[in-house]
């Protein structure tokens, strides 16, 4: 199926992801329909269209059903049964998103489509912790199974005794309980796929994380990293393949001494590859909009030598007056409002040419 420029492309979600594509898609000739509860979500603030909505308000997806030529997400949390009125216009579908936000099922996926995964455990009581940790050792890390991002819903188990703690620091929910790998480097591998099977892998960047949060994405990685990128890339491939996905799909690796081990998978572009608007050819933003609409994909090729993305984390944004003074950084701002603690308000890009 082809959607042709001057469509209107629904985005599900509408924080800075959803900004990004709709930008894209307006480079392409598309229009873009935010769907998202928010009052006033950033993406809206470059779309044509805003439906203030909640994720499960069957009337209100019906009609944005009815006004779009297709429609994407932009992040994972979101009840699955009201998108199915999207049918197949939904790129990617809802298996994807099924698979990517329960890391239960994300986890068994990952192994059954033949790629390494940490050593890891299903956990619903507290019995279940110290089984785990008989099985698996220590360190151990908690993770909910749903809602968590940017390190949230996660804790650490250091000692057998501290597993009450965190075992209430996680609210008691559903959870796995993962080994704790002793990586060398975190990356990631973003690709993109069409619905004919033809894909296109970006450059690997070196990821950063500072309490949970990606701090800085680095490309090219270092030797580490690169040495384990085409067998990281098959993993990525197959989990995209064993999903039927369309659209890009960023896997997070760590860098083992036992070669690439997954992490965790995002169904959609992802902040690890921000640096492809200005440091490849075709930014993951641009090549989701032409992979979901049946465009033939762009070039992924580096644009210089080396490319690094730095976050602008909660207050870090006032320092824009200073930023947009240097010469040759790419500035990237997403009119959030308010410099909350911990909030992705923007990004800087450096390319060296
Ligand atoms: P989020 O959804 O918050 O990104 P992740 O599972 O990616 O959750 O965890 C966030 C970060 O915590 C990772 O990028 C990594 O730095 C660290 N981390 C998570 N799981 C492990 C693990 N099994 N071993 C070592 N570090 C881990
Ligand atoms: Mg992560």
């Amino acid at each position: 199926m082809i959607v042709e420029p001057g469509a209107t492309i629904g985005i599900v979600g509408g924080g800075q992801l959803g900004r990004m594509l709709a930008v894209a898609a307006a480079q392409l000739g598309y229009k873009a329909h935010i769907y998202d509860p928010h009052e006033h979500p950033c993406a809206a603030d470059v779309a044509t269209a805003h439906t203030r909505a909640g994720f499960d308000d069957l009337l209100a997806l019906e009609d944005f059903a009815a006004a779009v030529d297709i429609a994407t997400y932009e992040f994972e949390n979101l009840p699955i049964d009201p998108l199915l009125v999207l049918g197949s216009r939904l790129r990617p579908g809802t298996r994807s998103l099924g698979v990517a936000q329960d890391r239960g099922h994300e986890k068994r996926f990952i192994e059954q489509s033949g790629a390494r995964v940490a050593p890891w455990a299903e956990v619903h009581e507290l019995e279940d912790i110290y089984a785990a940790i008989t099985r698996l050792g220590l360190p151990l890390v908690l993770k909910t199974r749903r809602y968590g991002y940017d390190g949230k819903g996660q804790a650490w188990i250091r000692t057998v005794d501290a597993a009450p703690a965190a075992w209430d620091a996680i609210g008691r929910e559903p959870a796995i309980a993962e080994a704790g790998i002793a990586f060398e480097a975190e990356y990631s591998v973003i690709l993109a796929r069409c619905e004919d099977g033809s894909h296109a892998f970006w450059e690997s960047p070196d990821n950063r994380h500072e309490g949970g949060i990606l701090r800085r994405s680095t490309v090219p990685a270092d030797a580490t990293v690169r040495a384990q990128a085409e067998e990281a890339r098959r993993f990525a491939l197959g989990i995209a393949e064993a999903l039927g996905h369309v659209g890009v799909l960023t896997v997070e690796f760590f860098a083992s001494a036992d070669g690439p081990v997954v992490n965790e998978i995002a169904p959609r572009v992802h902040n690890s590859g921000h640096w492809t608007i200005e440091g490849a050819q075709t930014s993951q933003f641009e090549q989701h909009i032409r992979a979901i609409c049946g465009l033939p994909l762009g070039s992924t090729a580096l644009t210089g030598r080396a490319v690094v993305m730095d976050n602008l984390i909660g207050e870090e944004v006032n320092d824009w007056p200073r930023l947009v003074a240097e010469p040759g950084l790419h500035v990237h701002l997403y009119g959030k409002g308010e410099a909350r603690p911990g909030r992705k308000m923007g990004h800087v890009t450096r390319v060296e040419r």
